[in-house]
Protein backbone atom coordinates (compact mmCIF):
# COMPACT_ATOMS: atom_id res chain seq x y z
CA UNK A 1 0.00 0.00 0.00
CA UNK A 2 1.40 3.40 -0.80
CA UNK A 3 1.36 5.20 2.36
CA UNK A 4 0.85 8.73 1.07
CA UNK A 5 -2.93 7.74 0.10
CA UNK A 6 -3.50 7.44 3.44
CA UNK A 7 -2.56 11.19 4.13
CA UNK A 8 -5.41 13.53 5.13
CA UNK A 9 -5.62 16.76 3.33
CA UNK A 10 -7.46 19.77 4.86
CA UNK A 11 -7.56 23.26 3.15
CA UNK A 12 -6.82 25.43 5.85
CA UNK A 13 -9.97 27.46 5.01
CA UNK A 14 -12.12 24.75 5.84
CA UNK A 15 -10.20 23.05 8.37
CA UNK A 16 -11.70 22.80 12.08
CA UNK A 17 -12.47 19.63 14.15
CA UNK A 18 -9.54 16.97 13.32
CA UNK A 19 -7.28 19.26 14.99
CA UNK A 20 -8.33 21.68 17.82
CA UNK A 21 -5.20 24.76 17.36
CA UNK A 22 -6.75 25.84 13.81
CA UNK A 23 -9.97 26.03 15.35
CA UNK A 24 -8.51 29.31 16.67
CA UNK A 25 -7.08 30.63 13.38
CA UNK A 26 -8.30 34.39 13.05
CA UNK A 27 -8.96 35.97 9.86
CA UNK A 28 -6.20 37.85 8.31
CA UNK A 29 -5.35 40.75 9.78
CA UNK A 30 -3.36 43.98 7.54
CA UNK A 31 -0.16 42.70 9.06
CA UNK A 32 -0.29 38.70 8.61
CA UNK A 33 1.19 38.75 12.18
CA UNK A 34 -1.55 37.08 13.58
CA UNK A 35 -1.66 34.20 10.54
CA UNK A 36 1.72 33.17 10.87
CA UNK A 37 1.62 32.81 14.66
CA UNK A 38 -0.93 30.20 13.82
CA UNK A 39 1.23 28.35 12.43
CA UNK A 40 3.53 25.56 13.38
CA UNK A 41 6.12 25.87 11.43
CA UNK A 42 9.40 28.76 12.09
CA UNK A 43 10.43 29.03 8.64
CA UNK A 44 7.13 30.22 7.55
CA UNK A 45 6.59 32.17 10.56
CA UNK A 46 9.40 34.07 9.49
CA UNK A 47 8.69 35.22 5.96
CA UNK A 48 7.22 38.74 5.30
CA UNK A 49 3.87 39.35 6.01
CA UNK A 50 3.28 40.62 2.14
CA UNK A 51 5.08 36.85 1.03
CA UNK A 52 2.99 35.21 3.55
CA UNK A 53 -0.22 36.53 2.46
CA UNK A 54 0.92 35.05 -0.83
CA UNK A 55 1.38 31.75 0.18
CA UNK A 56 -1.18 30.92 2.42
CA UNK A 57 -3.94 29.78 0.26
CA UNK A 58 -1.71 27.03 -1.05
CA UNK A 59 -0.94 25.91 2.04
CA UNK A 60 -2.59 22.47 3.11
CA UNK A 61 -1.96 20.98 6.50
CA UNK A 62 -1.90 17.42 6.43
CA UNK A 63 -1.84 15.20 9.58
CA UNK A 64 1.11 12.32 9.33
CA UNK A 65 1.34 9.17 11.28
CA UNK A 66 4.55 7.84 12.51
CA UNK A 67 6.40 5.50 9.61
CA UNK A 68 4.38 7.10 7.13
CA UNK A 69 6.48 7.86 4.37
CA UNK A 70 6.09 11.53 2.14
CA UNK A 71 7.99 10.68 -0.34
CA UNK A 72 10.19 7.79 -1.66
CA UNK A 73 14.19 7.20 -2.86
CA UNK A 74 13.71 8.42 -6.77
CA UNK A 75 10.23 10.32 -6.40
CA UNK A 76 9.85 13.23 -8.50
CA UNK A 77 8.85 15.45 -6.26
CA UNK A 78 6.16 18.21 -6.98
CA UNK A 79 5.92 19.31 -3.36
CA UNK A 80 7.60 20.87 -0.54
CA UNK A 81 6.38 20.15 3.04
CA UNK A 82 6.87 22.29 6.32
CA UNK A 83 6.44 20.07 9.21
CA UNK A 84 4.29 21.73 12.71
CA UNK A 85 4.43 18.74 15.23
CA UNK A 86 5.20 16.53 13.17
CA UNK A 87 9.50 15.50 12.87
CA UNK A 88 10.65 13.49 9.68
CA UNK A 89 13.46 11.60 8.93
CA UNK A 90 15.45 12.20 5.53
CA UNK A 91 16.63 8.38 5.04
CA UNK A 92 18.93 6.30 2.78
CA UNK A 93 18.07 3.50 1.54
CA UNK A 94 20.56 0.56 1.08
CA UNK A 95 20.24 -2.30 -1.58
CA UNK A 96 20.08 -4.63 1.16
CA UNK A 97 16.50 -3.20 2.66
CA UNK A 98 18.24 -1.08 5.42
CA UNK A 99 17.81 2.58 5.91
CA UNK A 100 20.10 4.79 7.39
CA UNK A 101 18.97 8.68 8.18
CA UNK A 102 20.71 11.41 6.90
CA UNK A 103 18.77 14.06 8.34
CA UNK A 104 15.71 15.41 10.62
CA UNK A 105 13.45 18.03 10.06
CA UNK A 106 11.07 19.49 12.10
CA UNK A 107 9.06 22.78 12.58
CA UNK A 108 12.41 24.73 11.90
CA UNK A 109 12.44 23.81 8.40
CA UNK A 110 11.32 22.35 5.35
CA UNK A 111 12.08 19.10 3.48
CA UNK A 112 11.54 19.18 -0.68
CA UNK A 113 13.17 22.65 -1.30
CA UNK A 114 15.42 21.31 -3.50
CA UNK A 115 12.20 20.79 -6.22
CA UNK A 116 11.80 24.59 -6.78
CA UNK A 117 15.11 24.64 -8.55
CA UNK A 118 14.87 20.70 -10.49
CA UNK A 119 12.94 17.84 -11.28
CA UNK A 120 15.73 14.89 -10.97
CA UNK A 121 14.26 12.03 -8.85
CA UNK A 122 15.29 12.65 -4.79
CA UNK A 123 18.01 10.48 -3.40
CA UNK A 124 16.44 9.84 -0.51
CA UNK A 125 12.95 8.88 1.13
CA UNK A 126 11.17 10.60 4.14
CA UNK A 127 9.38 8.84 6.60
CA UNK A 128 7.75 10.60 9.83
CA UNK A 129 9.79 9.91 12.71
CA UNK A 130 6.91 11.65 15.00
CA UNK A 131 3.41 11.72 13.97
CA UNK A 132 1.79 15.41 13.61
CA UNK A 133 0.99 18.12 11.36
CA UNK A 134 2.56 18.90 7.96
CA UNK A 135 1.85 21.87 5.90
CA UNK A 136 2.58 20.82 2.23
CA UNK A 137 2.75 23.40 -1.26
CA UNK A 138 3.00 22.63 -4.52
CA UNK A 139 6.53 23.31 -5.87
CA UNK A 140 4.87 24.99 -8.72
CA UNK A 141 3.17 27.48 -6.58
CA UNK A 142 5.99 28.08 -4.40
CA UNK A 143 8.34 28.37 -7.51
CA UNK A 144 6.33 31.66 -8.55
CA UNK A 145 5.91 33.19 -5.56
CA UNK A 146 10.04 33.08 -5.55
CA UNK A 147 9.89 34.65 -8.39
CA UNK A 148 7.60 37.44 -7.09
CA UNK A 149 9.30 38.16 -3.75
CA UNK A 150 13.10 38.18 -3.82
CA UNK A 151 13.60 37.35 -0.10
CA UNK A 152 11.95 34.35 -0.19
CA UNK A 153 14.76 32.45 -2.21
CA UNK A 154 17.03 33.49 0.22
CA UNK A 155 15.25 32.26 3.15
CA UNK A 156 14.22 28.89 1.42
CA UNK A 157 18.37 29.02 0.56
CA UNK A 158 19.23 29.61 4.28
CA UNK A 159 17.00 26.21 5.00
CA UNK A 160 18.54 24.72 2.51
CA UNK A 161 21.94 25.39 3.45
CA UNK A 162 21.28 24.13 6.88
CA UNK A 163 19.78 20.86 5.40
CA UNK A 164 23.31 20.38 4.22
CA UNK A 165 25.37 21.32 6.82
CA UNK A 166 23.22 18.44 8.91
CA UNK A 167 23.68 16.12 6.18
CA UNK A 168 27.42 16.84 5.98
CA UNK A 169 27.58 16.52 9.56
CA UNK A 170 25.99 13.38 9.97
CA UNK A 171 29.14 11.89 7.39
CA UNK A 172 31.32 12.84 10.63
CA UNK A 173 29.11 11.48 13.08
CA UNK A 174 28.52 7.97 11.77
CA UNK A 175 32.19 7.68 11.10
CA UNK A 176 33.62 8.62 13.49
CA UNK A 177 31.36 8.60 16.99
CA UNK A 178 30.52 6.09 19.37
CA UNK A 179 26.75 4.20 19.00
CA UNK A 180 26.01 6.17 22.61
CA UNK A 181 27.40 9.93 21.41
CA UNK A 182 25.49 9.77 18.03
CA UNK A 183 22.06 8.20 20.22
CA UNK A 184 22.35 11.07 22.63
CA UNK A 185 22.77 13.47 20.34
CA UNK A 186 19.87 12.18 18.31
CA UNK A 187 17.80 12.01 21.24
CA UNK A 188 18.37 15.70 22.04
CA UNK A 189 17.51 16.62 18.27
CA UNK A 190 14.47 15.25 18.75
CA UNK A 191 13.61 16.40 21.60
CA UNK A 192 14.69 19.94 20.74
CA UNK A 193 12.02 19.53 17.47
CA UNK A 194 8.88 18.02 19.65
CA UNK A 195 6.33 19.79 21.91
CA UNK A 196 6.15 16.18 24.30
CA UNK A 197 7.78 14.90 27.32
CA UNK A 198 7.60 11.17 25.58
CA UNK A 199 9.02 10.72 22.73
CA UNK A 200 7.14 8.04 20.56
CA UNK A 201 9.92 5.86 19.84
CA UNK A 202 10.89 2.33 19.94
CA UNK A 203 14.49 0.67 20.03
CA UNK A 204 13.84 -0.62 16.43
CA UNK A 205 13.19 2.68 14.83
CA UNK A 206 16.37 4.24 16.89
CA UNK A 207 18.57 1.09 15.48
CA UNK A 208 17.21 1.64 11.80
CA UNK A 209 17.69 5.31 12.19
CA UNK A 210 21.27 4.73 13.26
CA UNK A 211 22.14 2.03 11.26
CA UNK A 212 23.47 0.01 14.12
CA UNK A 213 21.79 -3.37 15.48
CA UNK A 214 18.67 -3.26 17.97
CA UNK A 215 20.82 -5.19 20.76
CA UNK A 216 23.03 -2.11 20.43
CA UNK A 217 20.38 0.23 20.97
CA UNK A 218 18.60 -1.50 23.67
CA UNK A 219 21.81 -1.86 25.77
CA UNK A 220 22.87 2.10 25.76
CA UNK A 221 19.34 2.61 26.01
CA UNK A 222 19.26 0.23 29.66
CA UNK A 223 22.79 2.02 30.40
CA UNK A 224 21.42 5.46 29.94
CA UNK A 225 18.14 4.52 32.14
CA UNK A 226 19.93 2.82 35.09
CA UNK A 227 22.21 6.39 35.19
CA UNK A 228 19.06 7.89 35.49
CA UNK A 229 19.12 10.08 32.19
CA UNK A 230 16.23 8.76 30.56
CA UNK A 231 13.23 6.43 31.39
CA UNK A 232 11.26 4.79 28.95
CA UNK A 233 8.63 2.28 28.33
CA UNK A 234 6.92 0.86 25.80
CA UNK A 235 4.75 3.76 25.34
CA UNK A 236 8.06 5.87 24.78
CA UNK A 237 11.47 7.77 25.78
CA UNK A 238 12.00 10.48 28.26
CA UNK A 239 14.77 12.91 29.05
CA UNK A 240 15.65 12.95 32.45
CA UNK A 241 18.16 14.68 32.46
CA UNK A 242 18.97 16.93 29.89
CA UNK A 243 22.13 18.12 31.07
CA UNK A 244 23.32 14.38 31.67
CA UNK A 245 22.45 13.69 28.00
CA UNK A 246 23.78 16.57 26.56
CA UNK A 247 27.67 15.56 28.22
CA UNK A 248 27.38 12.56 26.42
CA UNK A 249 26.26 13.47 23.16
CA UNK A 250 29.53 14.08 20.71
CA UNK A 251 30.33 17.19 19.37
CA UNK A 252 27.92 16.86 16.73
CA UNK A 253 25.32 18.45 18.82
CA UNK A 254 26.88 21.88 19.77
CA UNK A 255 28.17 21.97 15.91
CA UNK A 256 24.33 22.05 15.00
CA UNK A 257 23.17 24.69 17.31
CA UNK A 258 25.39 27.23 15.69
ZN1 LIG B 1 28.62 13.11 16.16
Amino acid sequence: MDLRQTTNSHPISSYSDQIGILTSISKPSVSGYIERSSYGNDLLRSLPANVFDRLEPHLRRITVTREQFLFHQDDVLDCVYFPEKAIVSDLHLLEDGRMVEVAMTGREGAVGIASLFYKDPVPNCVQVMQAGTVLRVESKRLRELTRAFPELPKLLYASLRRYIRQISQKAVCNLYHSIEARFCTWLLMVNDRSDRDVLRLTHEQIARTLGVYRPSVTCIALELKKRELIDYSRGGITIIDRIGIEENACGCYAELQN
